[in-house]
């Protein structure tokens, strides 16, 4: 068995170095995948949510084997990403003989993620780790486009004990398959992750949420750079990997994020 977790998957770096994260998420999965192929190994291929694309706020549950994926034009290249995952999905699905799965991560968050910006990593984490990073050095948490754009965050933990209910279920029901691995009970608009992480913020401390700075609102091409558009929604449906492997996230959202928050500041605080 082989499980691919590699990849470059910072949306700050999709813009500038599209190349790179074209060749980490396409060429080198590829070949990886060949080499299982070769093998007879059981690859379990970590793809992305992302590759549902441009959805919008209208969007609904997104179905691993229904959903009608488009992504924004060739000069967006937020979309090199998406694309790169993509291909290596059709990539792996038509080697024959090889024996796959696909995993599609919504969100994973929980400690240990990403890195502090100028301490232990350069440019714009995740939103998780972005937030927290402002949160202790006191500044202002931002917010792109607004923050309207939604997403369902996923306990690291939950992703664990998805992959431990693939290996316990019989095989055959989960080669050729793609998962959504996500927590639909989670979702929530990055503003009001901001406020939700604000006020827990402020518990941990003792302090007063008063005296947190508020948010603030910046363009998405002015954070990130040219070619940045966005998913507006990612809401996942999660009854195949239910149906399947026997498993449903089940961590709230305050509790993953309560825990990840205490972690970075014990970390950097
Ligand atoms: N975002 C934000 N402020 C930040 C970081 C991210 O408003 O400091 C937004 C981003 O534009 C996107 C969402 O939060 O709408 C999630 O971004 P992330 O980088 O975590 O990854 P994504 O889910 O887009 O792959």
């Amino acid at each position: 068995m082989v499980i691919n977790l590699a990849a470059i998957c910072t949306p700050s770096r999709y813009m500038a170095e599209s190349a790179e994260v074209i060749r980490s998420n396409y060429d080198h999965p590829a070949r990886l995948a060949d080499a299982c192929q070769k093998s007879g190994s059981w690859l379990i291929h970590f793809s992305t949510s992302e590759i549902y694309g441009k959805t919008s706020a209208e969007s609904g549950l997104l179905k691993e084997d229904e959903t009608e994926i488009a992504f924004g034009p060739v000069s967006a290249s937020r979309w090199s990403y998406a694309t790169a995952k993509l291909l290596t999905e059709r990539y792996i699905a038509g080697l024959t003989g090889l024996s796959w799965t696909v995993v599609r991560p919504f969100n994973f968050v929980g400690p240990y993620m990403d890195f502090m910006p100028g301490i232990d990593g350069t440019g714009i984490p995740r939103v998780l780790a972005n937030f927290s990073a402002a949160l202790v050095r006191g500044e202002s948490l931002t917010l792109v486009n607004g923050g309207l754009a939604r997403r369902s965050f996923t306990s690291v933990h939950d992703a664990v004990d998805f992959l431990f209910a693939l290996f316990a279920a019989p095989a055959d029901c989960c080669l050729g398959q793609a998962f959504n691995v996500g927590n639909p009970d989670n979702e929530l608009s990055i503003a009001e992750l901001a406020q939700k992480m604000r006020s827990i913020y402020a518990d941990i401390r003792g302090v007063d949420l008063a005296s947190l700075p508020e948010p603030k609102v910046v363009s998405g091409e002015e954070y990130y750079g040219k070619g940045y558009e966005d998913s507006m929604r990612r809401l996942p449906d999660v009854n195949k990997a239910e149906r399947l492997v026997a498993f449903r996230a089940k961590t709230p959202l305050d509790v993953v994020l309560r825990e990840s928050l205490e972690w970075f500041v014990s970390h950097y605080g």
